[in-house]
């Protein structure tokens, strides 16, 4: 079955010619049946013309053996007549009164020579025209004592010396060829006649149709006894007479010879009026020698050209079936090859037009998106802008803070610094400038102390930088500790913060990273200030390509439906708090390239803050020199 095929024109069942497959195939069987009958015509006439040009080739050289072997018999006996007119004895039997004996002698070797030779009869006619000697002497209807006279063979010997007829013998009845010679001095004629039973006998035999006709067409030797007498066209009836008269033929009616001209041919005729029906055949003739009678030939054709008809016809049907058989398997080939094309062709178009939908749905996708990438890209810049401006206003707040504390830590070293002041110069006046020098020495420490604070006042007021740099943990830790330290005393909470490698290094932006620990420090002292047993730990682990800073406290915990929120900007649960603390704080380990992370619990908080951890040592920088009080 055909497939169904769609394409822009619509359906294609098959060849595009399928509806008239039907018409398209009964014109190929007509024409195939006509060129099938034509080619039997054909076959059957050029076979016809074929056979009828062999029949003829074949007839041509029957008719020259029959005509050899008829001018040779006669040939044969022709010489007789020559021979026996120059014969003595028989010149004297014509003699009147011949001697006693004499006519008995010459009947005998008559006979005897028409026995050697095949001749029907010898007989010797005197000059007035009766016959003096015969070889049938002995025989009832001998020819002795018969006048001749009448027959024309006669007269024309005895006038010019040779004469022959084709004539009915008078006493015998039969047919047959006289032969006349003159004899010396014109004393009588001698005759030999010639039958030719035993060839028409030997045609009959052969079952060859043959026959002699004399100039008139009267027919004189057939194979066919019916046809003897009979002409090859009509004759007048003042002719019969004569013919009868001259008792050439006795009584025959001088019938016409039952062949008629088929007017296919010259040479075709029809053969009827015998027992056989009415049958072609092909006729020739031919003169034969030293006659002026033809020879004709009848060769029936009907059977020769009927069976070459028939092997023609076989053969034009076989081939033309042949030929209609292979164009048929062509044509179909080709109609098949044509459909394939056509499928293929509708195949590659519908393939060609799925592909530029899909070509077509693939570009739309890729501009959305490019569409979507371009968006994001901007709500991504716009959400950094925002985290910036979050982190710089969260900056600002925590100055507002920071300036409080500020200004309250300082108030503590200054009144501190008074306070040595004060003392130095009493110490001086009494002279122990030991203690004095002491004295001074922490007001030293004090104001370091003091510009410490300060430093870390301008770090939070600004940007953030991006910048990331190996930066030494421990450096970051001691300067968070010492804006802390206030917090932790005497009677504040307990903070744990182990020995540091100094040489373990992360990468960052150091004053942004001790920003973030400061916040995560004050958020743990934040949540277990006033409790008793009160413990902040700061803990650091080192591992191969991190550094995790982990704050935690023994604090109440962040409620759990909070938990989530804690990184929101603006979220806070402090009376006077701001919430931006963790958010900037997350904004900044990011940017470091790490994460942070909180858990919390009933037994507190832990926060977790994973940097990269440095390669390569980071520079040394002038420790603290605000002392601190690690409990
Ligand atoms: P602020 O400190 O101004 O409130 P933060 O962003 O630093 O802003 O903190 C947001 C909130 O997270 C705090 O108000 C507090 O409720 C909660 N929080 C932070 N750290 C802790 C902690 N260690 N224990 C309990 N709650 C905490």
């Amino acid at each position: 079955m055909v497939p169904e095929i769609r394409n822009e024109a619509g359906p294609v069942t098959g060849l595009d010619a399928g509806p008239r497959m039907p018409s398209r195939q009964g014109f190929l069987i007509l024409a195939g049946l006509t060129a099938m009958a034509l080619a039997v015509w054909l076959g059957g006439s050029l076979a016809e013309r074929l056979a009828l040009t062999d029949l003829r080739r074949s007839a041509l050289s029957t008719l020259g053996l029959q005509v050899t072997a008829l001018s040779a018999e006669m040939q044969r006996q022709s010489s007789l007549p020559l021979a026996l007119a120059t014969d003595p004895e028989i010149a004297r039997v014509v003699r009147p009164a011949p001697v006693p004996g004499l006519v008995e002698g010459v009947n005998g070797r008559l006979a005897e020579i028409a026995r050697a030779t095949g001749s029907a009869v010898i007989y010797v006619i005197r000059a007035d025209g009766v016959t003096v000697a015969a070889s049938n002497a002995g025989d009832p209807r001998s020819f002795i004592g018969n006048s001749y006279a009448f027959r024309p063979y006669f007269q024309q010997a005895m006038e010019a010396g040779a004469g022959s007829q084709f004539a009915l013998g008078t006493v015998s009845g039969r047919p047959g060829f006289y032969l006349a010679r003159r004899l010396p001095a014109a004393a009588g004629v001698v005759v030999v006649k010639i039958e030719f039973d035993a060839m028409e006998a030997a045609w009959r035999a052969a079952g060859e149709t043959v026959f002699v006709a004399d100039p008139r067409g009267i027919v004189l030797v057939a194979s066919e006894p019916g046809w003897r007498f009979s002409t090859l066209r009509g004759i007048d009836e003042g002719e019969r007479q004569a013919v009868r008269a001259a008792l050439e033929f006795g009584q025959a009616p001088l019938g016409s010879v039952p062949i008629f001209p088929s007017g296919a041919a010259p040479d075709l005729v029809r053969v009827g009026g015998g027992p056989r029906p009415a049958w072609p055949a092909l006729m020739l003739d031919t003169l034969i020698p030293g006659t002026s009678w033809r020879l004709h030939t009848v060769t029936p054709i009907a059977a020769a050209v009927e069976r070459e008809q028939v092997q023609g016809r076989t053969i034009a049907l076989l081939a033309t079936g042949l030929a209609w058989a292979a164009l048929a398997a062509w044509l179909g080939r080709r109609r098949r090859m044509r459909l394939r094309l056509a499928e293929d062709s509708a195949r590659r178009e519908e393939l060609e037009r799925r592909v530029a939908e899909r070509t077509q749905a693939l570009s739309d996708a890729n501009r959305q998106l490019v569409a979507e990438m371009e968006e994001r890209r901007r709500s991504e810049a716009e959400r950094e802008r925002l985290g910036r401006e979050l982190a710089q206003a969260g900056r600002l707040a925590a100055l507002g803070q920071f300036a409080a504390s500020m200004a309250h830590e300082i108030n503590q070293p200054l009144a501190a610094i008074r306070s040595y002041a004060d003392n130095t110069a009493i110490l001086v006046r009494r002279g122990r400038v030991e203690d004095a020098a002491e004295n001074v020495s922490a007001i030293g420490r004090l104001t370091e102390r003091i510009g410490g604070l300060t430093r870390q006042l301008k770090g939070f007021a600004r940007r953030a930088s991006g910048r990331r740099e190996p930066v030494r943990l421990a450096e970051i830790v001691r300067g968070s500790l010492e804006v802390v330290a206030f917090r932790v005393g005497e009677a504040g909470p307990c903070l744990d913060v182990p020995e540091l490698d100094p040489a373990l290094a992360v990468l960052g932006d150091g004053p942004r990273l001790e920003q973030v620990v400061v916040n995560l420090l004050q958020n743990a002292l934040d949540a277990v200030a006033g409790q008793a047993g009160a413990r902040v730990a700061l803990t650091v682990e080192a591992g191969a390509d991190r550094v995790t800073v982990c704050v935690a406290d023994n604090g109440p915990g962040i409620p759990e439906a909070v938990r989530a929120q804690v990184f929101d900007a603006f979220f806070t649960t402090k009376p006077e708090g701001l919430g931006l603390g963790l958010a900037i704080s997350r904004g900044i380990v990011e940017e470091c390239g790490g994460t942070l992370t909180v858990t919390s619990g009933s037994e507190g908080t832990a926060f977790r803050m994973e940097l990269l951890r440095a390669r390569e040592p980071a520079p040394a920088t002038t420790p603290a020199t605000l002392p601190l009080e690690a409990s």
